[in-house]
């Protein structure tokens, strides 16, 4: 058995050369993965873009650069100079030839992990910032993007981890990292392995740093684990907001406070032939629906027949194929920017509440105001606060909303929609998901809504509160409307058998 000097390699882990090594191992490196973590986002972004040829492009540019072998593309790149004389300063130090290499390929590999961080994030998410009038590059700077790179990030890491062992490979091309130096050691005293062992050490080491740092980000980036600080907001949710509310007025049953708004006067809501298919199945057939400043109009009607479709019209989340909208006026339609700024005058209120995950209470309110530069950031706050002091949660605006319950989410969505000062707000179905202790609050804070002017249209199942807050209920079947007039009318002497079988099948009001 040969000998294996233990003290040689041991010294070299103080080696001024092999530490030099390391430091250029992670200078390439991060400059590698941030490049293509910045880049791969593009990339991935580009492939589910609306444009084709931007798709086409992007998936092209992924599949080449995955099906290519690094050390190729890494030799290849250094010498381009040959081909193309102008990139010689550039590309004649090794570093930077590394490092186009590194990145030309990781970019692709990157692309995908975002990709799948991007799919992650539900389509939801980007609808709920988009009904609030942000355009295209805020919805995904502020909501989609922060929200795919937290599920991204493990996957990221581990990339990272490649990236600082491919680097190795760059010693090919005579970039004095860790493999090299240590190559030109032992070509001096032949002690092999050794050196190597000292080289992996050093790897080992730049590894297992990288990777608690990582680990401290990830946990960082984790709102799930976070708790608001101590004092008023500490209650668990369940205290918070009692099942048998005291002080909170809960009605058990909505009751008309304020006197019917006439179906007639200032036009708010102006819709017109709205049509609407998904391949075969029409959807919206041809619906009109006019609603008045400050009215309230409930949309009733069995499942499927398209009152989910109608409200998103009204916003054009859902583009119809015929028809038009005007909202005080102004004809819904056009670009992404255009769409964004009529947008600020709808505002929605989704089935699943769909807040922002990311952000508190607070910042789920002040979004839009803040990123449409509508006030400045303590003004935004204020209103914000005033909100939901409108909606019974002053004292949760530092909290998540993972830390709510479902009713006290949708009063943060109500109140989110709010900011905009919206001449409108819809709601579909905003208490289906609720568990029934928590429908009440909800329809509360809406019953207060109406008696304050609010203009609104309300999908919804409570046969109570059509009855009882609504001005006017409009009845959808088959996509068209079939009924439509004072709930007293429609819910009492429409003698229309459908609309009678709709309300035996879902019980009396
Ligand atoms: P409602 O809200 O009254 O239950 P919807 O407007 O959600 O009705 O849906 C009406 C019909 O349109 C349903 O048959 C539904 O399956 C279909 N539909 C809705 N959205 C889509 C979509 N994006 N793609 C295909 N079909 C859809
Ligand atoms: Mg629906």
């Amino acid at each position: 058995m040969g000998s294996f000097d233990w003290h040689y390699a041991l010294g070299l882990l103080a080696d001024a050369d092999l530490w030099r090594a390391a430091l250029l191992v992670v200078e390439l490196a991060v400059a590698a993965w941030v490049l293509s973590t910045a880049l791969g986002l593009l990339v991935a972004l580009a492939q589910q873009s609306r444009l084709r040829p931007l798709r086409l492009l992007a998936s092209a540019y992924v599949w080449f650069f995955r099906s290519l072998p690094l050390l190729v593309l890494l030799i290849f790149v250094y010498n381009s100079p040959q081909l193309f004389p102008d990139l010689r300063p550039l590309l004649s130090s090794p570093f930077t030839a590394g490092l186009v290499a590194l990145v030309l390929s990781e970019t692709a590999y990157i692309a995908e992990i975002h990709r799948g961080g991007l799919l992650a994030v539900g389509k939801e998410q980007g609808e709920a910032a988009q009904a609030l009038g942000i355009p295209y590059a805020g919805v995904q700077r502020h909501v989609v993007v922060p929200q795919a790179f937290r599920v991204a990030l493990p996957a990221l890491g581990n990339e990272f981890i490649s990236i600082l062992k491919l680097t190795s490979l760059v010693s090919s091309i005579s970039l004095a990292e860790l493999l090299l130096v240590g190559q030109r050691l032992y070509t001096q005293n032949f002690l092999v392995l050794e050196t190597l062992l000292a080289v992996a050490v050093y790897y080992v080491m730049l590894v297992t740093a990288f990777d608690r740092l990582r680990a401290l980000l990830e946990h960082r980036l984790d709102v799930r684990r976070r708790r608001t600080k101590a004092g008023a907001d500490t209650a668990p949710k369940s205290v918070a907001v009692p099942a048998a509310p005291q002080g909170e007025a809960v009605p058990a049953a909505p009751v008309r406070t304020r006197p019917r708004t006439p179906h007639e006067g200032e036009v708010v809501v102006r819709a017109r032939g709205l049509r609407k298919s998904f391949g075969p199945v029409t959807v919206l057939d041809g619906v009109d629906l006019d609603v008045h400043r400050g009215e309230v109009v409930a949309v009733i009607g069995p499942s499927g027949s398209g009152k989910t479709t109608l409200v998103r019209t009204l916003n054009h989340l859902e583009q119809p194929d015929q028809g038009s909208v005007e909202i005080d006026g102004r004809l819904m339609g056009g670009k992404d920017r255009e769409l964004a700024a009529q947008r600020r005058h709808v505002g929605m209120v989704f089935q699943r509440f769909n807040l922002f995950p990311h952000r508190t209470v607070l910042q789920n309110i002040t979004l839009a105001p803040l990123q449409q530069r509508l006030s400045g950031r303590a003004d935004a706050e204020r209103r914000a606060r005033e909100l939901l002091g409108k909606v019974g949660l002053d004292s949760h605006a530092h909290k998540y909303p993972h830390q709510l319950s479902g009713g006290q989410q949708q009063r943060v969505a109500i109140a989110r929609a709010l900011a905009m000062n919206p001449s409108v707000l819809l709601f579909d179905e905003p208490t289906s998901a609720l568990d029934p202790e928590l429908v009440g609050e909800v329809l509360s804070v809406m019953s207060d809504l109406a008696a304050d002017g609010t203009t609104m249209v309300v999908v919804t199942h409570e046969m109570r509160f059509a009855r009882e807050v609504a001005d006017w209920v409009v009845f959808m079947n088959h996509g068209r409307i079939l009924v439509q007039g004072p709930p007293e009318t429609v819910f009492d002497h429409s003698g229309e058998p459908r609309l009678e079988r709709f309300f035996a099948a879902i019980g009396p009001a």
